[in-house]
């Protein structure tokens, strides 16, 4: 089982379907990345904030040393974390995590969220996550995103990525990108799902050439793992009676409903999950189409809730 491919404006095929590395556990994540690659998954969506990226490199170094794969034939992504956004330190913190998962080039690195943190010494701390103090206290940088960007670009120059992307844009984020990008993003990466559906980002990425990637295409489901309060006020998709209906209309598993949702629009999708017959699941998604009713009743189902806000993980009054 393959994924079909989305071509990037940088010339590059991605799989439409990749497989999410956030909240992966480092215990078990070099055997869930070399099963997933065996299941069939090419794609591989990791960063420096999931602090798992060198049990990523194991998982993908003995699926290469096994013969299952080699390099060329997976695409993987990461992100760069916002400590890391000052122009200087761009480059030297690509090439730790490009040594992390022991390869040569990311297919595809991305700004992970578009606010600049207080450089944090990777002696210090890794993954540094939001805080200066490791605790609570949140310190900006005054690096701009138009600079960020512009030493993303040198990463391109230089052969450590061959695409390079955004995430967690909102529009004006995209529109300022667009003015002063010499290398256009790739992609947008963000959350979406039918509870979050952020029709006008969509169109305006695609219509402008950059491929959206959804993350959290079940929704709550991935925040649930946190405990988080805003994602158990709300019904699990999965358990949702008009997914379910499609999904027994169609034969298919409410999973695979909510990806060919996202798929079927032109969107890559990078679900998560530790068995590997979910992960075959989630994999074989894109062999059937839903129709104008089904797409109809999901486009009804937006509440505009958004799970993934930075002010969920570091307000003191814990907002979420
Ligand atoms: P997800 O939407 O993939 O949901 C994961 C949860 O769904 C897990 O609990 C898993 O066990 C369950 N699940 C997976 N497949 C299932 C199936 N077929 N049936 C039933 N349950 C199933 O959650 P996510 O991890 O939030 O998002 C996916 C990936 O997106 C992440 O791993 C990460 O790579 C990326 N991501 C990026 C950002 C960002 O800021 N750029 C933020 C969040 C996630």
């Amino acid at each position: 089982m393959a994924s079909p491919t989305i071509k990037l404006n940088s010339g590059y095929d991605m799989p439409q379907v990749g497989f999410g590395l956030w909240k992966v556990d480092n215990a078990v994540c070099a055997d869930t990345v070399y099963n997933a690659i065996k299941a069939g998954y090419r794609l591989f969506d990791g960063a420096c904030d999931y602090g798992n990226e060198k049990e990523c490199g194991e998982g993908v170094a003995r699926a290469i040393k096994d013969g299952l794969v080699k390099r060329e034939d997976l695409f993987i992504v990461s992100k760069l974390w916002q400590t890391f956004h000052d122009e200087d330190k761009v480059e030297p913190i690509t090439r730790r995590q490009l040594a992390d998962w022991q390869i040569d080039y990311f297919d595809l690195f991305l700004i992970h969220f578009p606010a600049a943190l207080e450089y944090v010494d990777p002696s210090v701390r890794y993954p540094p996550g939001w805080f200066y103090d490791g605790k609570s206290e949140v310190r900006w940088s005054k690096t701009t995103l138009q600079q960020t960007w512009g030493a993303m670009e040198k990463l391109v120059d230089k052969g450590l990525a061959r695409s390079i992307g955004v995430s967690n844009y909102q529009a004006q984020s995209v529109y300022d990108a667009l003015i002063y990008a010499r290398i256009k993003p790739a992609t947008l990466q963000i959350e979406h799902h039918p509870y979050l559906q952020q029709p006008d980002l969509v169109s305006l990425a695609q219509t402008e050439g950059i491929v959206v990637t959804a993350y959290s295409s079940f929704g709550p489901t991935g925040f649930m793992e946190l405990d988080m309060p805003r994602a158990k006020s709300v019904a699990p998709l999965m358990d949702s009676p008009v997914i379910k209906a499609v999904a027994d209309k169609h034969k298919r598993t409410p999973a695979q409903v909510l990806l060919r949702w996202a798929t079927q629009r032109g969107i890559a999708v990078i679900p998560k999950t530790s068995r590997p017959e979910v992960m075959a699941q989630n994999l074989d998604s894109t062999s059937f189409d839903l129709d104008s009713e089904d797409l109809a009743k999901i486009a009804d189902m937006d509440l505009n809730i958004r799970f993934n806000k930075p002010t969920n993980y570091f307000s003191a009054n814990k907002l979420y």
